[in-house]
């Protein structure tokens, strides 16, 4: 075949650009796969929050779960809690677990549960999570194989030992070649494609598919091949964050879900790993000082995180771009992790949407040059609906809310909310969010999830028609938590076992 695709090169090597190598090495075995990264240049270092799609990512690279959760210092993750978002008023508080009912379900319990009377607990009466992360437990015990839940779950993580053990892995195991060398230009073909890229210190690298993995630099993307930007901060106002790691005392419970905790002008997460605790301060710097935020940051550790000497802690800071390229995919050239963009950390959607790209172009794999442009456009225009969905659906998480400081004001002002948004929110306030309203294939945030905010926000959503059977799976979700939440483990004592497992294995030096 002329033109044939045969060596992908990847420029980045943060959690974008190892996913690419590793899950691509894994899947398109024919390839001959490269990756440059720059020494000089760190990694962003955060992103700790993954989706349930990271088990399937995981177990397709090989890698096996017991490893991956010892080397990371990895946790399980549920789902989200929000609190203080309606109105920061004492038991302000939701969940967005990860598993929900079978989507023709969903509307007939939200039924049963408003028929029932239960006060602000949509999610623990229609999933046994809610028990479950209530409880800090695992969503799974020791014996069940790999990646296997009783409930639907993804991890918190190390970002930084993630990409470290990504590397390992697809070098010595899956034949990637790695070159530590900063990528100053390009080589360009006569069609206007990347030929090759120009290294400092090195011999140019040429390639037939390049993958801009440069974080927010985008010098492939945006530097050489045009992309635009596409600014959402009109919408999505949070371009700060300041993170800090505060270790843990031992034995101390592992939250089974992402803690996000509203604040006068953004939010704080809060992530639960085996030995630290990963908190963050996210907002606007349009509405907060750093000096303020750094205040909330330290007084949310002071009164959460048991045994933390707040003195000795010296939080990053983060400045961040809010929107997206306009296109993902130019000619031989496509971006992936944040160089084609990223909307503030709410609901984790970067690193699932580097997996979605991945898989889009694995399961689309352009065989030669000739069927890349046909690749191209199918790929922009997916992904630019992902973005606009995932735009509208972490600005639903405010645009309901009571606060009355000037930032959330200015969240729920009419002319911050996008159209799609406002569409749907005048259909929502007739019948509640079904899969009309989300058609495509590998929809992120399904109705499930809208309605699981829209609950948890005190939205009235409308009761329509009558249902029977709903109240008895309520009475079952109910059982079903009791059992549950007597038989798992909880994630602390899960993690430990695990860890003097293999100190107990390991063969002395
Ligand atoms: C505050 C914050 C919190 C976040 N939390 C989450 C979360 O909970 N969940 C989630 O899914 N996502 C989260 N994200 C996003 C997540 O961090 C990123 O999507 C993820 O880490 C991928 O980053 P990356 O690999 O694209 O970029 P980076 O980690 O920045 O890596 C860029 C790479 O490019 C290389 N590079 C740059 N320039 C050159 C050059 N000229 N030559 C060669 N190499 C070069 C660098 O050396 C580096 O290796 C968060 C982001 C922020 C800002």
């Amino acid at each position: 075949m002329s033109n044939a695709v045969q060596h992908i090169v990847i420029v980045g090597g943060g959690t974008a650009g190892w996913l690419s190598a590793c899950l691509l090495a894994a899947r398109l075995p024919d390839q001959r796969i490269t990756l440059v990264e720059a020494p000089d240049v760190p990694t962003i270092g955060v992103g700790e929050g993954t989706w349930p799609t990271m088990r399937e990512t995981l177990a397709t690279i090989g890698i096996p779960e017991a490893e991956f959760l010892r080397e990371c210092d990895a946790a399980f993750k549920q789902g989200s809690r929000f609190d203080g978002w309606r109105d920061g008023s004492p038991g302000d508080s939701y969940l967005h677990p990860f598993s929900a009912p079978p989507a023709a379900e969903m509307r007939d319990m939200a039924q049963a549960w408003q028929a029932s009377g239960q006060p602000g607990a949509f999610a623990a009466a229609i999933t046994p999570q809610h028990a479950v992360c209530a409880a800090n437990l695992a969503p799974r015990q020791r014996a069940m194989p790999d990646y296997a839940g009783a409930l639907n779950y993804g991890y918190h993580l190390d970002a930084g030992k993630f990409a470290a053990l990504l590397m390992r892995h697809g070098t010595q195991r899956l034949g990637v070649t790695r070159i530590a060398a900063h990528v100053t230009g390009i080589n360009r073909a006569a069609n206007g494609d990347i030929a090759a890229l120009v290294l400092r210190g090195s011999e140019p690298l040429a390639g037939d598919l390049f993958l801009d993995c440069s974080g927010q630099a985008a010098i492939l993307i945006a530097g050489q091949c045009g992309a635009e930007w596409i600014n959402r901060s009109d919408i999505s106002f949070n371009d700060r964050a300041l993170a800090v790691q505060v270790p843990v005392e031992p034995g101390s419970p592992i939250a089974a879900q992402t803690i996000g905790t509203a604040h006068e002008a953004g939010w704080l997460w809060d992530i639960g790993l085996p030995t630290r605790r990963g908190v963050g301060c996210v907002y606007a710097s349009r509405f907060l000082t750093d000096e303020r935020a750094e205040d909330i940051l330290r007084s949310y550790i002071a009164a959460n995180v048991p045994g933390a000497d707040v003195s000795k802690l010296i939080p990053r800071k983060l400045a961040f771009a809010t929107g997206h390229r306009d296109r993902f995919w130019i000619g031989n050239c496509i971006a992936v992790g944040l160089s084609a963009g990223f909307i503030e950390p709410l609901e984790a959607s970067a690193i699932v949407l580097i997996e979605l790209s991945l898989k889009a172009l694995a399961e689309n794999f352009p065989q030669s040059r000739a069927s890349m442009d046909i690749h191209a456009a199918r790929f922009n225009d997916l992904f630019r609906y992902r973005w606009d969905r995932i735009v509208e659906f972490l600005k639903l998480h405010y645009v309901p809310s009571q606060r009355t400081e000037p930032y959330w004001q200015a969240q729920r002002a009419p002319e911050t909310i996008p159209p799609r948004l406002a569409e749907c929110l005048a259909l929502w306030r007739e019948q509640s969010p079904s899969a009309w309203d989300f058609p495509r294939v590998d929809e992120m945030f399904p109705a499930a999830s809208q309605q699981y905010v829209l609950h948890g926000m005190g939205v009235p959503v409308p009761l329509s028609g009558k249902s029977s059977s709903s109240p008895a799976r309520l009475a079952e979700i109910a059982a079903k938590s009791r059992a549950l939440a007597a038989a798992l483990p909880t994630a602390r004592d899960y993690l430990d076992r695990l860890t003097a497992q293999a100190a107990a294995t390991r063969i002395p030096a």
